[in-house]
């Protein structure tokens, strides 16, 4: 097999292209994807980078300042950007991130006076692959550490090259402090070719992981929609599959009482029939927020719309007796709340037995009849 060679114009010329794709890509998909922030602080840094390296093409053809020491700041610059948009997208934000924007222009002062006042190749590598490098392990850290809650794999994809080629930037600046004087970078040696290898792997698994992380977010969205009920906000039945029997599991095993609460709006045909649709949806609306303000905001309740004028409480950590006050407490509260028209509610109470989510409904339900037919606005225990 021949041997490997790494031509450094060609690497160079491929993380150009990918770079003004990729930022191109990025910018439109923030332009029709508003809500999902940070994206064109991103575009603009994988942009630079891009930037950087094409007017470092340019060597010999245009004036140094552009070619040297504008390129490389460009190049800092976009690594930059890079970290202030993962910043954004991650919700991380910290002092180190101004720190190595002052940091910047430091490197940008250290570029002119060794492209100028003491020209060294070597010199100009060591500080851009410093600066680098902390930017990325930066990067790395914002990932990790950000506030937003995002799906780990993802997360784990973006933060591992950045790590990988933090440490190779840093691994390039120390050999740099030992190496013999570079007279031309083009041929500059194996190293600083791997290092548009490595570019070019951190702008893929950033492409690819940007992608995932925002669809995972989305999917996200879209199942805790599907949770909730339009009209109240309140969780509907659907957490009865996906949410309730784990929190119902998780009780059990504490050995805590967990109790059932059915409440029903009374004669809500009638509020339909003689007020209108219209104020019937309010009525659940106003019902939905009498329920809210009135039991405890605590982990331990959790309310549900069950479908049309009826809810369902959960209580954890509280017997039938306890669920007893509790929905007491409730049926004043929305028999006062209405004093433009009437409107009440009965309630029927059911303790979970060994867990069993099915036979507490029934047993609520039943509970809830009895309500009823003894004349409504009331409480009934199982
Ligand atoms: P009861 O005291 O026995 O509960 O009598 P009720 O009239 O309230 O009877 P029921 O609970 O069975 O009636 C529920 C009605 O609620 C039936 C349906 O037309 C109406 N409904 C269900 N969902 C909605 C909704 O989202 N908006 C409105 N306005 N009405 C709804
Ligand atoms: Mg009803």
């Amino acid at each position: 097999m021949d041997e490997l060679t790494l031509d450094i114009r060609t690497l160079n010329f491929t993380v150009i292209i990918f770079s003004f794709i990729y930022s191109v890509g990025l910018f439109l998909y923030q332009t029709k994807q508003k809500e999902l922030e940070g994206l064109k602080t991103l575009a603009i840094g994988v942009f630079l980078i891009g930037l950087g390296p094409a007017l470092l093409g340019f060597r010999g053809k245009a004036p140094d300042w552009l070619t040297i020491v504008i390129a490389n700041s460009l190049i800092m610059l976009g690594f930059l950007y890079l970290l202030y948009g993962i910043g954004y997208v991650r919700d991380y934000s910290s002092r180190l991130l101004h720190l190595l924007a002052l940091a910047l222009v430091g490197c940008c002062v250290l570029l002119y006076y060794f492209t100028y006042l003491e020209p060294s190749i070597n010199a100009r590598v060591i500080v851009l692959s410093a600066f680098i490098s902390a930017t990325s392990l930066t990067s790395a850290w914002a990932l990790i550490k950000g506030k937003r809650d995002d799906a780990q794999f993802p997360l784990l994809l973006m933060a591992i090259p950045f790590v990988v080629y933090g440490l190779f930037m840093l691994v390039r600046a120390i050999v740099g402090l030992s190496e013999p004087r570079i007279t031309d970078y083009m041929h500059a040696g194996f190293i600083h070719a791997l290092t548009y290898l490595f570019s070019l792997i951190l702008l893929i698994t950033l492409s690819l992981s940007m992608l995932w992380l925002n669809n995972a977010r989305l999917l996200r969205s879209i199942h805790q929609l599907s949770l909730k009920d339009p009209l109240t906000g309140l969780y509907n039945r659907r957490v009865l599959d996906s949410v309730i029997p784990d929190l119902v599991l998780k009780a059990s095993a504490q050995t805590k009482p967990v109790s059932l609460i059915m409440t029903d709006i009374d004669n809500f045909k009638q509020i339909n029939d003689e007020l209108g649709h219209i104020i019937g949806d309010e009525t659940i609306e106003r019902v939905a927020q009498v329920l809210i303000n009135t039991l405890p905001q605590s982990d331990n309740v959790f309310l549900v719309r069950f479908g049309g004028d009826e809810f369902m409480i959960l209580l954890f950590d509280s017997d039938a007796d306890r669920a007893y006050l509790e929905a007491e407490v409730l049926r004043s509260s929305v028999a006062e709340n209405f004093s433009d028209y009437r409107c009440t509610m009965s309630f029927g109470i059911a303790e979970l037995i060994n867990g069993n989510l099915d036979d507490a409904l029934t047993h609520a339900d039943a509970a809830l009849y009895q309500a009823k037919h003894r004349g409504r606005n009331q409480v009934v225990i199982a």
